[in-house]
């Protein structure tokens, strides 16, 4: 069976190329233009890495041909980095996701999973975040994910193509790099707590969100694969629980066996104060996955680390 992993050198990615590889997939072809991704990341596993750009509409489609499934993570994260370039945003997610949706049409590939992202919920502050509420995006980088799994969506209904939108809420774990400016906050956290430097909270700590270790998310995705799941309408990707930040310090002061200092800061433009999602249509399509509880999941990160 061969899989396309675009993004696949990526955190995500490169950890869902280990999972597809235990579930027996023999062919896996990670596809990374290697921006925020690294080759590195991809050691000690079978997938082929092959330097491209989803925007490269004929490499794109030389790699697809032949694929059973194409689970398409390539994408500019972050919201501040969205603010800081809203069209290299829109390019690389909303344009991205169409060409791979065409690569996929014109390559007779009739199965595409695509990353979403919790933050199309954006200003809607119900909780918890059911996929029939109305998406508010707040920043760029949510309007060109609501856009990614509108145009996946469309596709399913005008094309035929088989998709499944997953809607990720905050991933965390093995792979995550903390060193750059638009870093996620455990990786942060984590790096920070292992410095001995205070650890950054942009306002007073009290925000929540519903975090997901990695290795769950990977095998959310592998079963998808395994089991051509499509769905008609997006699906969240998280399991309801509600995690705050001081909370997640407290945690990790209890992994590391130590307190931590707190550096807080101004609150981020783009940041959602809360977020915890309605889990029953993801455990209606995937029942056997069960989650990596969060003081495992932190455990295993800063053993990584
Ligand atoms: P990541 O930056 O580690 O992975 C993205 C990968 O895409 C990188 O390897 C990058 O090099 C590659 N890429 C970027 N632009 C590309 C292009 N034009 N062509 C080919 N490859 C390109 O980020 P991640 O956290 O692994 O995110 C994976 C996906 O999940 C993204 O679509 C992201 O929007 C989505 N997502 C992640 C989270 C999270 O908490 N990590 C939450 C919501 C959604």
């Amino acid at each position: 069976m061969k899989v396309v992993v675009t993004g696949g050198a990526g955190f995500i990615g490169a950890n869902l190329c280990r999972a597809l590889a235990r579930a027996g997939a023999t062919d896996v072809v990670a596809y990374d233009d290697l921006s925020t991704g690294v080759a590195e990341n991809l050691d000690g596993t079978s997938a082929r890495l092959v330097r491209g750009d989803v925007l490269d509409e004929e490499s794109l489609r030389a790699e697809v041909a032949g694929a059973a499934s194409i689970v398409h993570l390539a994408a500019r994260p972050s919201v501040p980095r969205s603010l800081a370039d809203p069209e290299a945003s829109h390019r690389v997610n909303a344009s991205g996701t169409v060409r791979v949706l065409e690569a996929a049409r014109a390559e007779g590939v009739d199965h595409v999973v695509v990353a979403s992202s919790s933050s199309v919920y954006g200003a809607n502050p119900t909780l918890p975040k059911r996929e029939d509420q109305v998406p508010m995006p707040v920043s760029p980088y949510a309007a060109s994910k609501l856009a990614t799994e509108s145009y996946a969506l469309a596709w399913q209904r005008s094309f035929g193509t088989g998709v499944l939108a997953l809607r990720f809420f905050n991933v965390f774990g093995p792979l995550q790099p903390a060193g750059h400016a638009y870093a996620a906050v455990v990786p942060v956290f984590v790096d920070a707590a292992r410095r001995g430097a205070p650890l950054p909270v942009h306002g007073d700590g009290s925000q929540t969100r519903d975090f997901t270790y990695v290795g769950t998310v990977a095998a959310v995705l592998a079963e998808a694969v395994v089991g051509r799941v499509c769905h008609d309408g997006p699906v969240n990707l998280a399991f309801g629980t509600r995690t705050s930040l001081l909370d997640l310090i407290g945690r990790l002061e209890g992994i590391l066996g130590h307190p931590v200092a707190r550096d807080h800061q101004p609150v981020r433009a783009g940041d959602v104060p809360h977020s915890q999602a309605d889990s029953g249509v993801l455990r209606s399509l995937f029942a056997d996955v069960e989650p990596v509880d969060l003081d495992a999941g932190l455990r295993a990160t800063v053993d990584w680390f």
